[in-house]
């Protein structure tokens, strides 16, 4: 199930070092009459996690303007993240709460197939912006029958314990090195049979599950011999 013995995850930003802080970001983003407003949340060394942060800033700079709300909005969350990304320190109290919220445990080698779908899986039901109960109970019956563990609870609690999960491909970079290829394909099965479940899968579920594959380095060669 595992492959590292000792160390935590690896950032999934720059693959060099290890997490080391976390930091949640608002964004704005403005369509003439609408507004979409959200939180992304990073998980990585200190050194990529300040740049995300400060990298959201000054996307909202050129993105955050172009509705009346937005316009109002923009300029504090950009100084928030100004000031976040610029005060960024290493935190490993807040990793580890972090990963309490992600469903992960703190060691890699303990990390179960099971909690890693379900981390997976929530992140990407929540990465499309609302959660309708009709996907989580999809969620839910597709685990039930993929793992052997599956525990409705647990993924009810991610969905609604916390809506600021780490975008599903730096959730899979971080998991690689602490999954096989079995529990990779298994994962990936999982994903898949979510997105597949309203009968089309969408562009946007399309390229989040390639970048899950890609992240995670499965090998999809194998996993399309399996079926
Ligand atoms: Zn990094």
């Amino acid at each position: 199930m595992s492959n590292t013995s000792t160390g935590s995850y690896p950032c999934p930003y720059c693959n060099k070092r290890k997490l080391e802080t976390t930091a949640t970001a608002p964004y704005v983003r403005g369509f003439l009459l609408a507004y979409q407003i959200g939180k992304k949340s990073y998980i990585g060394c200190t050194s990529c996690v300040k740049k995300k942060v400060l990298g959201e800033a000054g996307l909202s700079a050129l993105l955050g303007w172009f509705s009346i709300t937005a316009l109002i909005i923009n300029p504090f969350l950009i100084i928030y993240n100004l000031i976040q990304g610029l005060t960024i320190s290493a935190n490993p109290v807040k990793v580890k709460m972090k990963l309490r919220e992600m469903g992960i445990p703190e060691n890699p080698s303990a990390v179960n197939i099971t909690d890693a779908g379900c981390a997976l899986a929530a992140s990407m039901i929540l990465a499309d912006g609302d959660v309708d109960d009709q996907e989580i109970r999809i969620a839910e019956e597709i685990g039930e029958k993929i793992f052997g563990d599956f525990e409705e609870a647990n993924l009810h609690l991610l969905l609604s314990g916390s809506k600021n999960l780490p975008a599903p491909m730096d959730m899979a970079i971080i998991l690689r090195d602490a999954l096989d290829q079995d529990g990779k394909a298994l994962i990936f099965k999982y994903l898949l049979a979510i997105a597949q479940a309203d009968g089309n899968v969408s562009a946007e579920e399309k390229t989040l599950l390639q970048q899950v594959a890609t992240g995670m380095q499965l090998d999809m060669a194998q996993f399309n011999s399996q079926g």
